[in-house]
């Protein structure tokens, strides 16, 4: 594995759910793709518009991403600002990135979580 596959050997390597989904392997609903990322729905909405944002490279989270790739960071951050226009979401929108167990991350596998289409709450607890 080079280290240039965003996971190191720390990590486990194992093929996560985004993967499978980027290789079509497992259906899921694409709104838009890039050359670098893909937005799906998730199948779990929180929103009356959730859409996942997800760099085609894996790097655990957001913050080994920022580290090792700031402009795959950008690409992920201005493809949700695409989708959110794609979306009608000009009132305003809200961009989540769960960070480790605590954040209630529960796929290695960064991504963004882009919610709008509604008049949103507070977060946090
Ligand atoms: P996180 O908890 O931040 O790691 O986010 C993972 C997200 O993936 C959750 O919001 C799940 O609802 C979502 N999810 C799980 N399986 C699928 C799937 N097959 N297609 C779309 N979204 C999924």
């Amino acid at each position: 594995m080079s280290e240039h596959d965003g996971i190191d050997d720390k990590d486990d390597s194992a093929e996560t759910l985004f993967e499978r989904i980027i290789a079509r392997e497992v259906p899921a609903d694409i709104v838009y793709e890039t050359d670098t990322t893909i937005a799906f729905r998730d199948i779990s909405p929180q929103a009356a518009t959730h859409v996942l944002v997800v760099p085609k490279t894996r790097y655990r989270d957001v913050a080994e991403l920022a580290a090792a790739d700031p402009r795959l960071l950008a690409d992920v951050v201005t493809t949700a600002a695409r989708v959110a226009e794609l979306e009608g979401l000009g009132g305003g929108y809200r961009v989540v990135f769960n960070t480790g167990a605590d954040a209630g991350q529960t796929v290695f596998h960064v991504h963004v979580h882009l919610l709008g289409g509604e008049q949103l709450g507070s977060f946090g607890r």
